[in-house]
């Protein structure tokens, strides 16, 4: 399906996340779409996010929330990929340290992993899955990357996970250092959703990853 071939009215995001729904449903809103997110549809199952990659999980949390919407639905998962520890924790981001961790848990984890190792580089990677229809070609994939390094004490209180430890390329600040429209600017799921919004407005290029990223 080509984006020039039909109109979005609305689209369903796989999200509970009041933050990333408010982000998106401003972003939307000008285009005239609407955003409906987990919070519309209650009742909904919680998607195990049990694939061993970002994209699997992406594409599994889409699907199944356009079949249980039946609407065009949209789904993200995103994970910090540390070079020296072979791109762990990667698609584990979120239970680094445990089932139950909490964001310090993981960072704490992080950084006596690190301990000792010469290397530090790292990125962020996030993966949009939109889901429109049932056929293979309804189904589009958008990844931002951000590049950076994991510096060895935690600095900044803003933004959550990571960001007190991510310095991105070209910056000095963490990202838990920055306000949110300057990450936006320059974060993963900030370039993934721009390259998103460049394809529902059916602009150029469309930046659909989905063969580059499906196996
Ligand atoms: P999710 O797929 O957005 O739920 O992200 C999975 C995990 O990756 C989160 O629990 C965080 O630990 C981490 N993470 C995702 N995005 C960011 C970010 O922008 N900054 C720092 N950590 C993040």
């Amino acid at each position: 399906m080509d984006t020039n071939e039909f109109k979005i009215y609305t689209i369903t995001i796989a999200s509970a996340n009041r933050h990333k729904v408010e982000e998106l449903r401003q972003t939307l809103e000008p285009l005239g779409i609407e955003l409906k997110s987990t919070l519309d549809f209650p009742g909904a199952k919680e998607v195990e996010e049990d694939r061993p990659d970002l994209e699997g999980n992406a594409l599994k949390k889409a699907r199944y929330w356009h079949r249980f919407t039946g609407l065009p639905a949209l789904a993200d998962d995103t994970g910090l990929e540390v070079d020296a520890l072979n791109g762990a924790p990667g698609v584990y981001s979120a239970r680094y340290a445990g089932e139950n961790a909490t964001y310090d848990d993981n960072v704490n984890k992080l950084l006596s992993e690190l301990e000792g190792k010469s290397s530090r580089t790292a990125r962020f990677r996030t993966v949009i899955a939109f889901v429109t229809g049932e056929d293979e070609g309804d189904e589009f994939l958008f990844e931002g990357v951000c590049e950076g390094v994991i510096i060895s004490e935690k600095r900044g209180d803003k933004g959550f996970g990571y960001d007190p430890v991510f310095v991105s390329e070209g910056h000095s600040l963490t990202f838990a250092e920055l306000s949110s429209e300057e990450k936006n600017r320059i974060s993963h799921r900030g370039r993934a959703v721009q390259k998103f919004l460049e394809f529902v407005k059916g602009g150029s290029p469309p930046g659909n990853d989905r063969d580059r990223l499906r196996r």
